[in-house]
């Protein structure tokens, strides 16, 4: 049962501090203290911060007869005809009953309660808080499930706070804990958070203490709603504090990026994509042209470059990144393009070769390329201008003469820690990272906040957007034809597996299980299956007969997602689509359609839940990537993305970017200001206090 008694003064007398220890309070020994300590809790300050799971409204008081619809209630009788009720399901222990008011009765039920019948005193009048549900019997009555139940002379508080357990610690005991703290500590002077409660401030948020006060202690006006979605005044300035916390650290490593003075010059030429004169095979788009430019910009000043190149799949950021690479070639320097998978690293290095035709060497570090001890020692000694690799280039032995600017692909395949390593090799190389992750603007400021931002948001002409279907598995027979017909009418198709083998007989999402029935529906001799367990020399010989047209077919897993570019691919089927993300599947999508011929995307799928759905249904009603990076937001919430990348940001999950993308900028300007002039708020020492934090 839960009771909140209301506390006016603490144990020792009054003198609580946030510091003091949880053994201050009532009911916590030695043992309790510990179990708190395991979970990280030790003082009063960690217990303030305990912010509520959900929050309960209990200001409007029902009558029972009034109630014809499943919803959450409150109501307030006498508990009457309680007993337990046996049942054959071992473990699990009812508890009947009903509450009765004067407008009548209520049946009740409760799980797992056998406590109840004796605490209940039947003369008292009590309040219940609960979900109402259809009963079981049929007969079509409701019934209050699960209800907390506390005295209504006790029940004071109106929307009342529902903790999370604490190890063996429940919701109540939680509860009683966290009330004796905000009953005796004076949170709103109590619990400082340094330089982030004066910017909170300036912001017209509520300070920490004043936050959590809230949280704890709703007041009657409040909207409970907001509050159990997280969007409270007091969640806002929660999420606020994370942001600042991680835009300062971000801050600083721009700070410490860009304060330095750059050694290696540049020589470029005006205008700057004249430098793709003599090889480049087509017309740059406006948008490339565009983008070089500031990167070439940022090449010219005395500060090193630490740009971001966004663009949907299929825009031409390698284009872009060749010019950039050209650009450290024809001014002295080396050059690395460092790519995700070895598939990919090889095909850049085949395109770069191509693109340059002869006028500068590309040299290609894979771990198992051959050759490799010799390249080491070229590139050592600088007779290697660009070399392009996988992971394999952030390895020990790998060293330069003259490093100028490291060109990273699809960035988000790569730990912060290889991005720091590979950077470690020159002295301060100029750094451009590549992704086609098409995050929302106001996202990438907080992921990737210490990049200067370069989008290309225009395709290369002559691109006619790939149709996408879906359709059950149960078609794939059908499938099957169609995709012969456009074999035998030289087209070439990608077909995609979640898994190489599955586990179940009836998965078919799996090349092992699918493989025979592909070969028998087409012609001997076109299809290859191209995955990870394959000797890795010879996945680049299947790729080149898939690229060059003998092989029509090609049964992968994702490591085609990333980057390959086949111009010619014209179909892409996606099997157990329902198994792969939005963005993932944009980017296989994105994998066909790039030679001007239309092109089709298929995605079978299973059994499809609810959100699965109405992610297929999205997937094929939207070409634009940064639509579906904003709808994957919805989907997942932006907290998954950003935790992801970053640690500390709990409280940014139910941040909605297109309403409250402008707390991510106030943060990201709040921060800069911060870190760019320790003078502006509190002093240098709050400034480590706040980084601290995080
Ligand atoms: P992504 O941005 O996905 O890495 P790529 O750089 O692989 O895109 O380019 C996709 C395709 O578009 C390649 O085949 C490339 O040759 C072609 N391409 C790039 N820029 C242009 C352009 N300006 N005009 C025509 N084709 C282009
Ligand atoms: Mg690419």
């Amino acid at each position: 049962m839960t009771s909140s008694k209301k506390r006016t003064e603490s144990a020792d007398g009054g003198d609580w501090r946030p510091e003091s220890p949880v053994t201050v309070l009532r009911g916590v020994g030695p043992v309790r203290a510990r179990r708190l300590a395991e979970a990280g809790i030790r003082s009063l300050g960690d217990l303030a911060r305990q912010v509520p799971a959900r929050w309960e409204d209990r200001r409007s008081v029902v009558p029972v007869a009034g109630l014809t619809e499943p919803g959450v209630v409150t109501v307030e009788g006498r508990i009457v005809g309680l007993r337990r009720t046996p049942t054959r399901r071992r473990g699990l222990r009812l508890v009947r009953g009903a509450v009765e008011d004067a407008s009548g009765r209520l049946p009740a039920i409760w799980f797992n309660r056998p406590f109840l019948a004796a605490s209940v005193d039947p003369t008292v009048l009590y309040r219940l808080h609960g979900a109402v549900r259809p009963g079981r019997s049929g007969a079509g009555g409701l019934q209050l499930v699960n209800a907390s139940v506390e005295a209504a002379a006790e029940a004071d508080r109106r929307v009342v706070p529902v903790y999370r357990p604490i190890g063996e610690l429940g919701p109540a005991a939680v509860a009683r804990l966290v009330g004796q703290v905000v009953d005796g500590l004076d949170l709103t002077a109590g619990i400082v958070d340094g330089p982030a409660d004066e910017l909170s401030e300036l912001r017209g948020l509520p300070r920490l203490g004043e936050a959590l006060l809230r949280l704890h202690r709703p007041r009657a006006a409040d909207d409970v709603e907001e509050l159990n979605e997280g969007r409270s005044r007091g969640h806002l300035r929660l999420a606020y504090g994370d942001l600042l916390r991680l835009q300062v650290r971000i801050a600083r490593r721009r700070r410490t990026w860009k304060g330095r003075r750059r050694v290696c010059a540049y020589r470029i030429p005006d205008p700057p994509e004249s430098l793709g004169e003599s090889w480049l095979p087509f017309r740059l788009t406006g948008a490339q042209r565009r983008t070089f430019r500031e990167i070439a910009r940022d090449l010219r000043s005395p500060r090193p470059m630490l740009r971001l190149l966004q663009g949907d799949v299929g825009c031409g950021k390698t284009a872009v990144a060749a010019l950039a690479l050209a650009a450290a070639v024809r001014s002295g320097h080396q050059a690395a393009l460092m790519a995700p998978t070895e598939i990919l690293a090889e095909q850049h290095h085949d395109t770069l070769t191509r693109l340059f035709g002869g006028e500068f060497e590309v040299g290609c570090l894979t771990s198992g390329s051959e050759g490799r001890e010799r390249l080491l020692e070229r590139l050592a000694a600088g007779e290697v201008p660009v070399v392009v690799g996988t992971h394999a280039l952030v390895q020990e032995s790998v060293r330069f003469a003259r490093l100028a600017l490291v060109v990273i692909d699809e960035q988000h395949r790569f730990g912060v820690e290889q991005r720091r390593r590979l950077l470690g090799k020159a002295e301060r190389p100029d750094v451009l990272v590549m992704t086609a992750t098409p995050i929302p603007r106001s996202l990438a400021l907080a992921v990737y906040g210490d990049l200067d931002l370069s989008v290309i948001d225009e395709l290369p002409p002559g691109r006619a957007p790939v149709r996408t279907r879906t359709a059950p598995a149960l078609h794939r027979p059908r499938l099957l034809s169609w995709l012969a017909r456009r074999v035998a009418a030289g087209e070439r198709a990608y077909v995609v597996f979640p898994r190489i083998d599955g586990e179940d007989a009836g998965e078919m999402a799996s090349i092992v299980r699918a493989e025979e029935a592909y070969r028998a529906a087409l012609p001997p001799g076109c299809l290859e299956v191209l995955h990870g367990r394959i000797d890795r020399r010879l996945r680049g010989e299947i790729l080149a007969r898939f690229a060059g047209g003998e092989t029509a077919v090609l049964l992968a897993t994702t490591l085609v997602e990333v980057g390959l570019d086949v111009p010619d691919a014209t179909v892409m089927v996606i099997e157990g689509a329902e198994r792969f993300g939005l963005a993932q599947l944009h980017q296989l999508r994105g994998r066909v359609g790039r030679g001007g011929r239309p092109a089709v995307c298929v995605a079978l799928h299973g059994e499809l839940g609810e959100t699965a759905e109405s992610r297929l249904r999205t997937f094929a009603e939207t070409r634009d990537g940064f639509v579906l990076a904003e709808a994957d937001l919805e989907i997942r919430g932006p907290g998954e993305l950003l935790g992801r990348q970053q640690a500390g940001t709990k409280w940014l999950a139910p941040l909605r970017l297109a309403s409250d993308g402008q707390w991510l900028r106030a943060a990201r300007e709040d921060a800069r200001r911060w870190v760019g002039s320790p003078d502006v708020v509190g002093g240098r020492r709050s400034a480590v206090a706040l980084e601290a934090g995080g």
